[in-house]
């Protein structure tokens, strides 16, 4: 089969569509949404009646039926304005609505998948614990069966979107034993009684708001069992390996919004009569940021063109995920680097850019859990 390293019209025009989206109504709210801490809801709204949200999903559950690569640019252009803004997006269309996609009952679908893709219904994923977070298996929030559904109990911390969500995605051990078979998802509307959201302050991705949930006695009736079956722990991790290329793109995108911000500065910036970006420094400094999202951006769709035909595996989910968020890392603090003074000013995007690219060194997996998760591929047990 021959190499194809071209993007199809189709993608190039959704990427432009975006990117034009993102600079003329996107990019307006972000210092206030920054500030305030606050999600601006309606861009939910508007970016289900562009069709933005359901981009990956086939049209016969309402979607725009394109594909992984299409998500990728999306993540990509997104974060390239806000990562606050595209984590929310991810929590959203990823997260907290591919289960019920793959796994979920027909009129699971229509309560909650559908008028999550149009934007009309928020979705949140509750998977980390106080006591779980790198260690999902050792989760301690128990669903109880009841008379007509179950009773949940337990608590979930750092959940994107709880605060603003409609429903939880929430995962619970409906067994006492540690067994990957005893976790299940429930879909729990957040206006159920005993469920309790307290929002959290951040450094990192400030317009995205996370919350604490406590869970009190929540009653969930029976249809609130993801599939109406127990053991959905699978579905957790192909849905996690699949998002982690997917943030491996926002990485790419916030990468390549600290390059072009330096690529700028080092162009009208005058020291002792020169540009900063001719002095050597800063020019290799440019260029190895140049050089190592080149570098993430091939990795990147590649992941998503596995993920397109089915081939994606963990250990090269967490590959794509390792080397792109570490990129943006890099990137971005080189970018202050680069800007002196101005890059730790809130005049300029870097500084913020480095704060948010350190959160995908955390979620979805630290990159030590994506580094056990390589080793293992390599056959050794860490
Ligand atoms: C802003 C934000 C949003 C988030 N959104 C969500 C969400 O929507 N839904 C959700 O379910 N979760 C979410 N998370 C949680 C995220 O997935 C966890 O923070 C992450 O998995 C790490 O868990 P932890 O914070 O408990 O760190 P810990 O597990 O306490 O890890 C602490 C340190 O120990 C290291 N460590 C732990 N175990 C190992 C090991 N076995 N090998 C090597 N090193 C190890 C880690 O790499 C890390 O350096 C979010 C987190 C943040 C910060």
């Amino acid at each position: 089969m021959a190499l194809d390293f071209s993007f199809s019209p189709e993608h190039e025009s959704v990427r432009e569509t975006v990117r034009r989206f993102c600079q003329d109504e996107v990019a307006p709210l972000v210092r206030q949404a920054e500030e305030t801490e606050t999600f601006p809801r309606e861009l939910f709204r508007k970016w289900g009646d562009m069709g933005l949200i359901g981009a990956r999903y086939p049209q016969d559950v309402g979607g725009s039926g394109m594909d992984k690569v299409a998500d990728c640019i999306i993540r990509e252009e997104m974060s390239a304005v806000c990562q606050g803004f595209a984590s929310s997006w991810s929590a959203h269309s990823h997260l907290g609505i591919w289960p019920i996609w793959k796994g979920g009952t027909a009129a699971q679908q229509e309560r909650y998948f559908r008028p999550a893709i149009a934007g009309r219904k928020i979705a949140a994923f509750g998977l980390s614990e106080p006591d779980g977070g790198s260690n999902v298996r050792a989760l301690k929030t128990r669903a109880t069966k009841v008379p007509g559904g179950w009773q949940l109990n337990g608590s979930k911390l750092y959940i994107s979107n709880a605060p603003i969500a409609d429903f939880v995605l929430v995962a619970a051990r409906t067994r006492p034993e540690l067994t990957i078979d005893a976790i299940s998802l429930f879909i729990v509307e957040t206006k159920s009684p005993g469920f309790e959201v307290s929002k959290l302050d951040k450094e990192s991705i400030r317009s995205s708001e996370t919350g604490l949930i406590h869970i009190d006695n929540v009653f969930v009736p029976d249809d609130g069992l993801l599939g109406e079956r127990e053991g959905t722990y699978p579905l957790i991790l192909e849905s996690l390996s699949e998002n982690r290329v997917g943030v491996a793109a926002n990485s790419l995108g916030m990468a390549r919004a600290a390059l072009e911000a330096s690529v700028a500065y080092a162009g009208e910036r005058i020291v002792a009569n020169k540009r900063i970006g001719d002095y050597q420094a800063i020019a290799h400094r440019l260029a190895d940021m140049a050089a190592d999202i080149e570098a993430t951006r091939w990795l990147v769709y590649y992941g998503a063109w596995c993920v397109d035909r089915g081939t994606l595996t963990s250990d090269l989910a967490a590959k794509v995920k390792l080397v792109a968020s570490e990129a943006a890392v890099r990137a971005s603090e080189a970018a202050i680097r680069i800007f002196g003074g101005a890059g730790i000013m809130r005049e300029y995007p870097v500084g913020r850019i480095h704060r948010d690219a350190l959160l995908y060194v955390i979620g979805e997996g630290t990159s030590d859990i994506q580094r056990n998760l390589i080793a293992r591929g390599l056959g050794f047990k860490a």
